[in-house]
């Protein structure tokens, strides 16, 4: 792969439908751990063990403990500037490098509530209305902060940033600083429906669960011919075959990424580094 950034630049300044797609390291910067680095424990579990069906299926408040950590994880994060050169792409005038004509989505397997705290700020500082031909952002593995209902026939969905979002979650920390403890909150204490009363669930895609939009991003990725693949491990299907299906139609590949890894090597570019720094460096906004 090249790492031109001259390059690069010609081919997104000549791209007509430019996507992203991005994981957990593009909120790294912003101190939201990845779950296969270095801050992919909590506790004494695996986080990626925790993000199952069958873990909240066994132990419901264990669970809600992990997410209640990483919401508030969520809240105290910023943005970085990784997500801020995402959100120029999406919004013109401010997208120089790129054709006026041109679309740009964002698929993003994160939930963290970054990249659309992102948009949602820069959209507000340019005060442009951003054209509704084509979504810029779809979230496939759902909100941390949404909380669905686990009775399917009231499917009701909520977004809540409350901190801690019940009582019964208050004070959780004792249970981050015991390490060896089990978890003690009684599953009457979780978080309980506004409309039914059932026991909620974080609104995330969990393993093994279907991711959202998978539609819509199927007909967005097929018509792309530039896809950004951003501070991801491109082991999670589908998000992994995203950037395969791009360059498979003669499309152009560029990862950025902090390791040299396998989607990097079958890369048309590879940026290698920290992506909050090689982003905007790269694109020149
Ligand atoms: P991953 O943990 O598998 O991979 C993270 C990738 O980011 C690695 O390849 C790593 O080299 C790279 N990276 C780390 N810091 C970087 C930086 N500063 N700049 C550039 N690259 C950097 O993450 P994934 O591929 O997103 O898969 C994990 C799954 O867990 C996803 O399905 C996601 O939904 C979920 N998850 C989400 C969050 C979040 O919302 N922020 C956090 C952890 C996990
Ligand atoms: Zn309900």
């Amino acid at each position: 792969p090249s790492a031109d950034i001259e390059a690069f630049r010609k081919v997104l300044a000549s791209s007509k439908h430019i996507i992203a797609v991005a994981g957990a390291g593009l909120s790294a910067a912003s101190g939201i751990p990845t779950f296969r680095g270095a801050g992919g424990m909590w506790r004494k579990y695996d986080a990626m063990s925790l993000a199952t069906p069958s873990a909240f299926k066994k132990n419901p408040s264990l669970v809600w403990q992990f997410y209640h950590y990483r919401r508030e994880a969520a809240l105290k994060a910023e943005p970085n500037a990784a997500h801020y050169a995402l959100s120029r792409l999406s919004f013109p005038p401010i997208r120089q490098q790129v054709a006026p004509d041109s679309t740009f989505t964002l698929i993003t397997q994160n939930v963290d509530n970054l990249s659309p705290r992102a948009n949602e700020s820069f959209f507000a500082e340019c005060g442009e209305v951003p054209s509704t031909d084509q979504p810029h952002l779809l979230e496939m593995h759902g909100r941390l902060f949404d909380v669905k209902c686990t009775d399917k026939a009231c499917g009701h969905t909520e977004f809540n940033t409350d901190s801690p979002i019940c009582e019964g979650l208050r004070g959780t920390e004792q249970f981050v600083q015991r390490q060896h403890l089990d978890p003690e909150l009684p599953a009457d204490n979780l978080p309980k429906c506004s409309q039914c009363g059932a026991l909620t669930r974080p609104g995330v895609v969990w393993f093994g669960e279907m991711p959202h939009h998978l539609d819509l991003i199927s007909e967005i990725v097929d018509k792309a011919d530039l896809c950004l693949v951003v501070g991801t491990s491109s082991t999670v299907y589908p998000a992994a075959n995203y950037a395969y299906a791009v360059g498979m139609s003669g499309g152009t590949v560029a990862v950025f990424n902090f390791e040299d890894n396998e989607s990097a090597q079958d890369a048309d570019f590879a940026f290698i580094g920290p992506c909050e720094d090689l982003l905007p460096q790269v694109l020149g906004i």
